[in-house]
């Protein structure tokens, strides 16, 4: 209510305003390493689309298409596609659900890349040194779509961001949230600018469009969701640890420690079953469902195959295919009973009995 009051005494409703500006130092603070700024988006897809531009620029006949790994959200290859690139898809490691520098080295296509698409799965780590070696190595543009990284940030802020661009989204879902919102950090602080440009029209410092762009900036009002997210940021991040250790101990309990993924392997707004075998993932599946127990994989079956994206799979891309399968998201919030956390549990190891 405080920042929102702010608004109405400052009149300022749309974007740019003072409580975004606020908003980014404070972030700045938790998520930069020194020399990195952050800029605020209107979302993760509009902070990815002005990473892109600002880094790599449009597509080209020379350079057409945009690498990226076929298991990740499909708002990576949405924002490669509305910089005009063609998405083709890189296959992942099944240990880590990433595609890995060497992963790209190889590709035939890289030599036509104008930009690769790291993704740091469920906010995973990123190795940002790596990136930048393989970046200088080949040449080519890299964007870092760290989502759902926001802890991973908090936690090494000098080791994960630097010279690759880092995207993170503030999206409900995700631990930090602004309820739709998104950032770029990055220590090229004219790349930034030129991010900020292309989030405002192609507009920088004058009302000449002279780059690419669209109208991606963060309005005041989710500025304030997160200003009062931050506030309660602590407290956020404690729940979330409160019911992942909830997820170890009840899967330990249950005989599906092998099972159960939670916080710290991946960001703490997650909790994932990884099945050894797709038929087991089918049968968990089907007993969820029979419990009534919501669950969601994610990143659908990989962005292969979704209808609109089939073309981008030129080779076979069978650890996404296997990953995707066997990934189920299920439930957590910071407020989650334990009870109920007991039940999900129960329900995923019934299917081993
Ligand atoms: C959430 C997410 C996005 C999209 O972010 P929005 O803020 O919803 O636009 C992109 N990539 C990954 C990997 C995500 O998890």
């Amino acid at each position: 209510m405080p920042y929102l009051r702010e608004i109405d005494a400052h009149q300022h409703y749309a974007n740019r305003g003072p409580l975004v500006d606020r908003l980014e130092l404070r972030l700045q603070a938790m998520i930069a390493c020194p020399g990195c700024a952050v800029l605020t988006a209107a979302s993760g897809t509009a902070a990815l689309q002005a990473a892109i531009l600002a880094q790599a620029g449009r597509a080209t006949p020379e350079r057409p298409y945009a690498l990226m790994p076929g298991y990740t959200f499909v708002a990576t290859a949405m924002a490669a596609e509305a910089c005009g690139y063609r998405p083709v898809f890189v296959d992942i490691d099944a240990a880590t659900w990433a595609a890995a520098p060497a992963g790209f080295a190889a590709h035939p296509a890289l030599a036509r890349a104008g930009v690769v698409l790291a993704v740091a799965p469920y906010g995973r780590g990123h190795d940002q040194l790596g990136w930048a070696a393989f970046a200088r190595a080949h040449g080519v543009a890299v964007v870092i779509d760290a989502a759902a990284s926001f802890e991973a940030l908090v936690d090494d802020p000098a080791g994960s961001t630097g010279e690759v661009p880092v995207v993170l989204s503030f999206h409900a879902t995700k631990s930090f949230a602004t309820g739709e919102g998104g950032a770029v950090i990055w220590s090229d602080i004219a790349g930034l600018q030129r991010c900020a440009q292309a989030l405002n029209f192609g507009f920088l410092f004058s009302r000449s469009s002279r780059s690419a762009g669209f109208n991606g900036k963060m309005s005041e009002y989710h500025a304030a969701v997160g200003l009062a997210g931050l506030d309660g940021w602590a407290a956020r991040a404690a729940g979330y640890r409160r019911v992942n250790t909830l997820y170890r101990a009840a899967a330990v309990d249950h005989g599906v420690a092998d099972i159960v993924v939670v916080g710290p392997v991946i960001a703490s707004n997650y909790a994932m079953a990884l099945a050894s075998s797709v038929a087991e993932a089918a049968a968990m599946v089907a007993a969820l469902r029979d419990a009534a127990i919501e669950h969601r994989f994610w990143y659908g079956h990989g962005v292969h195959r979704e209808p609109y994206f089939a073309s981008g799979a030129v080779a076979a891309l069978p650890e996404t295919e296997s990953v995707a399968a066997r990934l189920i998201g299920i439930p957590i919030y910071p407020e989650i009973e334990p009870a109920s956390v007991t039940r999900i549990v129960r329900c995923l190891a019934s299917v081993r009995a």
